[in-house]
């Protein structure tokens, strides 16, 4: 696949930046151009306006006809250095016509060329207006003020003041030449500037990816980003990696023991069976008291396998986000239940349920059975024959409360916070005996839970244990939730 190679993050905000400058420049430009040329515009229009001006009350100060003033000799020398009282500019443009629109007078400074006087600009003139219009005189723009020349307050004539627009025009270019020169300057300046500071922003995060790419090859979990002090986007980002390398590495540690554990537990029943198998081989045509032994053991070594594959399985299917049933079920005959389910392995140990009155939660009764079988399975393992377990079903506030007391051997204090834990055993020889994996408690724990309980232990060595498994009641809100 040919993939169009994007440029590096560093490019792309300098480049960014540069336009977004560019843009700002540009329009800054424009503004400051049409600023100046309409200043420069007005100024002209307002010199025409004076011009015009000066140019009537000199002509009624002569008092003269219109011809005679602008054929007089004393005008053509009035305008010819253009010395008109307060006409100072060198290239003012006066030409005057009559009604008709003939030209009767052009100044020195048009040189024989003629202003242009279209219909429009001499109909204005005459109906009394005043109008500014841009034109060209030869190839030279200029900018032409037409207006009635006014005798005793009758219109008598038209007059024509122009000014050139080269040097408005020219100001406008060498001004528009110099902006794009500075700007041009500027963008590249920008260009260099944002690169080197989009280079300085990301270093950083430069580093924290070619650090965390270090440690995903050298597969070590254990290493974390150097975290930079502070609390900015940089800070956070170095916490939030190393966050998550720790959540990567418990998850991974917790993966690594959980596929050790499985093998060991795998391997105890796999290897008894291979010893009996070949019990076997060796002995079964001549004894068949070994045979029938060595099958047995078989057997039970094969039924711990299914019970450890089945608590697995359950296990897996926790963590790949089981659904529970959801319906009512009564505890009081969940606990009848499971004393008659038990009664035949008692073993010498007295099973007694101690429930006094009829208590409803919502769940899964599959699973909630089989958490109050594990707890009460350990305690008839756990007690010696002659002793007593007993499982309590009490009501207490919101909650259900199913209890199973026994008078065991209890469990030693260090082993007791661990007793939930997957694999654990706190007696392994005795509690492998008896085909256990440790997984029994880990799976209650997990039933608690999903219905919003909680399960606890208390116990003293020589004297028994209590295992607590408490559930909101079925009229509570939020009886059942999935973890
Ligand atoms: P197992 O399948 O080995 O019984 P569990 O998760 O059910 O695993 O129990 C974990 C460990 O807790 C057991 O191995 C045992 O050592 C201890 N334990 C559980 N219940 C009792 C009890 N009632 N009395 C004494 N020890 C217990």
């Amino acid at each position: 696949m040919n993939r169009r190679k994007t440029p590096s993050l560093r490019t792309r905000l300098a480049l960014g930046y540069t336009a977004f400058f560019g843009v700002v420049l540009l329009l800054l430009g424009i503004g400051v151009t049409l600023t100046v040329r309409s200043a420069l515009r007005s100024e002209m229009e307002r010199e025409l306006d004076a011009s015009g001006e000066l140019i009537q009350e000199d002509f009624d100060a002569t008092d003269t006809g219109l011809g005679d003033y602008f054929n007089s000799p004393a005008f053509l020398q009035r305008t010819r250095p253009l010395n008109v009282e307060g006409l100072e500019s060198p290239s003012l443009y006066v030409q005057a016509a009559n009604l008709a629109g003939e030209v009767v007078v052009t100044s020195a400074s048009l040189q024989g060329q003629r202003l242009p006087l279209d219909a429009t600009a001499r109909t204005t003139a005459l109906a009394g207006h005043t109008q500014l219009s841009d034109a060209r005189l030869g190839d030279a723009p200029v900018l032409i003020l037409v207006q009635p020349i006014r005798n005793n307050q009758q219109i008598v004539g038209i007059l024509q003041v122009a000014q050139p627009l080269r040097e408005i025009n020219r100001t406008l270019q060498l001004l528009s030449f110099s902006l794009a020169a500075i700007s041009l300057i500027a963008l590249l300046a920008a260009l260099r500037g944002g690169a080197w500071l989009a280079e300085r922003a990301l270093l950083p995060v430069g580093q924290v990816a070619s650090t965390t790419r270090q440690i995903v090859r050298a597969e070590d979990l254990a290493q974390r980003v150097p975290t930079t002090p502070g609390s900015d986007e940089l800070a956070q980002l170095t916490a939030t990696v190393n966050e998550m390398l720790e959540r990567l590495e418990l998850l991974f540690n917790a993966q690594r023991r959980f596929v050790a554990d499985v093998s060991h537990e795998l391997r105890t029943p796999l290897t008894a069976m291979r010893g009996n198998l070949e019990i076997l081989r060796r002995n079964s045509a001549r004894d068949p008291q070994a045979l029938d032994l060595a099958l047995a053991a078989m057997e039970r070594e094969i039924n711990r396998l299914v019970r450890l594959a089945s608590d697995l399985l359950l296990l897996a299917q926790t963590e790949a986000g089981l659904q529970l049933r959801r319906e009512p079920v009564a505890l009081d005959e969940l606990v009848l239940e499971v004393v008659r389910d038990l009664a035949p392995l008692t073993q010498g140990v007295t099973l007694l349920p101690d429930v006094t009155e009829q208590i409803e939660v919502l769940g899964d009764r599959d699973r909630l059975k089989q958490s109050l079988l594990n707890m009460a399975a350990n305690a008839l393992q756990h007690t010696p024959p002659g002793g007593r377990v007993t499982i309590r079903l009490a009501r207490e506030h919101t909650h259900a409360m199913l209890q199973v007391c026994d008078t065991g051997d209890g469990i030693a204090d260090e082993a007791l916070p661990y007793v939930f834990e997957r694999f654990f055993r706190a007696d392994k020889s005795r509690s492998r005996a008896a085909g256990g994996a440790g997984l029994g408690l880990a799976i209650v724990k997990w039933v608690a839970e999903a219905h919003a309980g909680e399960v606890s232990a208390q116990s003293t060595v020589g004297q028994g244990s209590t295992f607590t498994l408490r559930l909101p009641l079925a009229s509570e809100p939020g009886a059942l939730v999935h973890p």
